[in-house]
Parts: structure tokens; C-alpha cells; sequence
């Protein structure tokens, strides 16, 4: 391993990485995201490098791979894969969501608890960093069916899980229903109330705001960004994509700061509002898509505007760009339409949105680019928040946890600050984010021996 040169170390690093985990393309892209940002400094701190804490990092702690057999309403079986993928828990119990869609594979949940490590560091919460879920799609599935399904996961993954040792909550596909299901499974197994998971309904252990945090804390985390260049969200443009948790409340924040957002969207394609997705077409949308399950050209249908089939958002001209759906959404051609409509700030609510190619056009061109770690640790913030209230056994105000999210969230955006600043004034968030996430675990892990 080159230890002098930062791109030679990322080089061999890379190396290192891929032949241990041939074939895993998206854990391959997160690590290299961190290592490129990282070399510098390990250089500079040659201990981290001494002690192979990078090598530890990259290394899950445990993974838990499993059978998930249903049955569905015409009594036919179905087996699923289901997967917990224990990262790291120098700082804490294993903490990070759930996801339930069919694209998911182990390079995926690699990739996800990966950066959930670095995120839970950066939210100065005590939480190590999992993922997991599985392949099964709720989809037009009934809600017996998704019923039948969480309970024989849960049944499985209860072995695995608890307050002490690793806390999951939502991610795609896996919203308020299904952590219902999977608590009431894992209650009647273990015969305990505890706080084994986050996200639970506010009358039975939840937190007020953990719903909205994700979408909020990622508006929040733009807002911060802006107000250093002395400017704000008001007035500004913003093309949003997805139409789940993270958009819905990413959507409820830009109009509460007084920004307009114009678009969102689904698997399937991307509806386009011109005149600004307002209060009351988001009460539609909340309902189409938590409640009748529905898709979102239903919207254009119902309020006449574009829809374009299987189409993201990034075409449209915006200030501002929020991408809040999934992995590698936001293409290099696309990142390049962005930044010639004129988009100067990109606030990643869902999870390595960009592709590597387009996060280099980001900060090849300057812009305000906040990665997902850094812009969507709202979320596992309140998690971990919502776990403080279930040992306290209170419930704080939501006036009280929405501040405390504006907090943490500002506190990260001045981490990455520290740690990201370049010559000329430009903060570079993905440096800063990774370095200020990285230093807290490899610290606790050198203290707490070969681990
Ligand atoms: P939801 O399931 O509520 O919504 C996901 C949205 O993204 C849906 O509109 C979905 O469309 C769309 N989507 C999912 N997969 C794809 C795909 N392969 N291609 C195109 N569109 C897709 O999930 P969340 O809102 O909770 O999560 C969104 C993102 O935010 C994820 O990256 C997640 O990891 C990240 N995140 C979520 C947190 C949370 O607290 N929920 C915390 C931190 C990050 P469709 O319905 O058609 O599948």
C-alpha cells in the first residue's frame, strides 16, 4: 500500500476493497466516495493507516443473511431473502433502517450501513452503523400480506436485534405499517416492550418529527449552506425527487421557508408543477401515496400538469436540487443538465444519489453539494433521539425535538465546514463530512482495542 501519495493509496485501497468484495459495485462506489476524501489526511495521521482502521471499517462487524417464507391471499408461499448487515458499533448499538424493495442485494446493504456509520458519527448521537431489510416488494401487496410478511422476518431477525444491540427503523418501502407489523412480531416473541425499533407510531414509543426529520433535516441542511453564502431558500426553485417519507417532508419544509418545489416523482416517472407544488397538493399527495397507494401521474391527472414517463426530475430548470429517492439517480448527464439550467445547490436527501460521475461534476463546478450523509442524518438523528425518550419513558414536545433537529443539523453543516474548507472560501461537504464522521469511530475503535 502506498503511503505517501494520496491517489496511489486510494488506487491500491480500491484494490484491497475490490478483491475482497468482488462483484459489489455499489459498496465499491461508497468506499471509494470516502477513501479519495480520506487519503490526505490518513496520510497525514499515519496511525489511522498503522493500525488498518480502514481496512476495519470495510470489514462488517457481522452479516446476517436469512430465509423470509409468506404466504400471500390465495394461500400460494413465497420465499423472500431477508438481511441485517451489522456494520460497526464502536459509538453505539447497531443503528439504520430497514429496506424493502426488490432492486436490494448485499452490495446494496454493504454500501448502506457503510455510510450509515459515518452519518450516525456525524450526528454526535451514540450509534453504530447496520442496514438491512430485504428483497420483498410491498407493492400491491395487501396489507395482510404485508402483515404475513413482517411477522415472518421479524421472527427471524428478533434473534439478531434489541435495545441494547442493534436498533433498525424505516428506509424504502418500510414506513409506519410495516414497523408496526414487525414491533407487534417482535413484542409477542420476546414478550418485552422496548424500544427495539424507531419510527413506531406516536402513541406506542414513537417520537413526534421522526416522520418528518428526513425531508426536513435535508431542507434544513440546504438552508444552512445557503445562509453562509448570505442567501436563503426563499424564493428559490426546487425539483424534488421521489414522492415517499423523505420527499413528502422535504417538499413541507422548502414551502414552509418560503422556497417553491416543482416537481416529484416515482418508479415509474416524474410529474412537473410549474406554479409550485402548494400546502393542499400536498395533502393529496400524502394521501395518494401513505393511503390509496397510488402513483404519482395520478397528480397530473388530477391537477393537469406534465407528467414524463419514466423520467427524473433533473431536466427541469431549478435553483435548487433534492434528490429523495434512491441510490445513483442523478446520472452525469443529468448532473450536467442541472448545472446548466442553473441548479447551484444540490441537498441529497436519499442515499448516494449521485452517481461518482456526477458528485465529480458537483464539485468540479463549486456548488453547494452536500452529500447524503451529511444532508440526510435528520433522519437517524431523531432515531436515536426517539431511543433517548423510550429509556427516559417520556415524550418530549414537538416543538423540543424539531429543535433539537435544527441543531444537529446545523452542528454537522459547521463540522463539515472545519473539516471540508479549500482554498478560496469553497467547502468541500463530502471531505468535510467524511473526515469529521471518520475521525470519532476510528478514535473509539483504536481505545477500544483490536476490534
Ligand atoms: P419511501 O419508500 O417512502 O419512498 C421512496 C421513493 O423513492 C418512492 O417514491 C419510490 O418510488 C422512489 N424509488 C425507490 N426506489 C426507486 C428506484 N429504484 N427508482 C426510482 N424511484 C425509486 O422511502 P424514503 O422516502 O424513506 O427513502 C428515500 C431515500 O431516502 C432512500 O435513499 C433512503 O435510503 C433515504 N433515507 C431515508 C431515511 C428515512 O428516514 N426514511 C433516512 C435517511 C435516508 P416507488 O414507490 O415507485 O418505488
Amino acid at each position: 500500500m502506498n503511503i505517501k501519495d494520496p491517489q496511489l493509496f486510494t488506487k491500491d485501497f480500491m484494490e484491497y476493497v475490490q478483491s475482497r468484495n468482488p462483484g459489489e459495485a455499489e459498496f465499491h462506489q461508497a468506499v471509494l466516495e470516502v477513501v479519495e476524501t480520506l487519503s490526505e489526511f490518513l496520510i497525514r495521521n499515519p496511525r489511522y493507516i498503522r493500525l488498518k482502521i480502514l481496512e476495519r471499517m470495510t470489514e462488517p462487524e457481522r452479516i446476517i443473511m436469512f430465509r423470509v417464507p409468506w404466504i400471500d391471499d390465495r394461500g400460494d408461499i413465497h420465499i423472500n431473502r431477508g438481511y441485517r448487515v451489522e456494520m460497526n458499533s464502536a459509538i453505539g448499538p447497531y443503528k439504520g433502517g430497514l429496506r424493502f424493495h426488490p432492486s436490494v442485494n448485499l452490495s446494496v446493504y454493504k454500501l448502506l450501513a457503510f455510510e450509515q456509520v459515518l452519518k450516525n458519527s456525524l450526528t454526535s448521537l451514540p450509534m453504530g452503523g447496520a442496514k438491512g431489510g430485504s428483497d420483498f416488494d410491498p407493492k400491491n401487496k395487501s396489507d395482510n400480506e404485508v402483515m404475513n410478511f413482517c411477522q415472518s422476518f421479524m421472527t427471524e431477525l428478533s434473534r439478531h436485534i434489541g435495545p441494547y444491540t442493534d436498533v433498525p427503523a424505516g428506509d424504502i418501502g418500510v414506513g409506519g405499517r410495516e414497523i408496526g407489523y414487525m414491533f407487534g412480531q417482535y413484542k409477542r416473541l420476546r414478550n418485552e416492550f422496548t424500544g427495539v425499533l424507531t419510527g413506531k407510531g406516536i402513541g406506542w414509543g414513537g417520537s413526534l418529527i421522526r416522520p418528518e426529520s428526513t425531508g426536513y433535516g435535508t431542507v434544513y441542511f440546504a438552508e444552512e449552506m445557503l445562509n453562509r453564502k448570505g442567501d436563503s431558500i426563499k424564493g428559490k426553485t426546487v425539483a424534488i425527487s421521489g414522492s415517499g417519507n423523505v420527499a413528502q417532508f422535504a417538499v413541507e419544509k422548502v414551502l414552509d421557508l418560503g422556497g417553491k418545489p416543482v416537481s416529484l416523482s416515482d418508479s415509474n416517472g416524474t410529474i412537473y408543477d410549474k406554479d409550485g407544488i402548494d400546502r393542499e397538493k400536498l395533502e393529496y399527495v400524502k394521501l395518494l401515496k401513505n393511503v390509496c397507494r397510488g402513483r404519482i401521474y395520478e397528480y397530473a391527472d388530477k391537477f393537469g400538469v406534465p407528467y414524463f414517463e419514466n423520467q427524473r426530475p433533473w431536466g427541469i430548470s431549478c435553483d435548487v436540487a433534492m434528490p429523495c429517492a434512491t441510490q445513483n439517480e442523478i446520472s452525469s448527464d443529468e448532473a450536467g443538465t442541472l448545472l446548466k439550467n442553473g441548479c447551484f445547490v444540490v441537498a441529497e436527501g436519499a442515499n448516494m444519489p449521485s452517481t461518482y460521475e456526477a458528485e465529480h461534476k458537483f464539485l468540479d463546478a463549486k456548488i453547494l453539494y452536500a452529500p447524503g450523509k451529511a444532508a440526510n442524518a435528520g433522519g437517524v438523528a431523531v432515531s436515536g433521539l426517539e431511543m433517548t425518550q423510550n429509556s427516559m419513558r417520556l415524550s418530549w414536545t414537538r416543538d423540543e425535538v424539531d429543535g433539537k433537529l435544527k441543531t444537529i443539523m446545523r452542528d454537522i453543516h459547521d463540522m463539515c465546514v472545519t473539516h471540508g474548507s479549500e482554498a478560496g472560501g469553497f467547502v468541500n461537504y463530502v471531505k468535510g463530512a467524511n473526515i469529521a464522521g471518520f475521525v470519532k469511530v476510528a478514535n473509539a475503535m483504536i481505545s477500544q482495542g483490536l476490534v
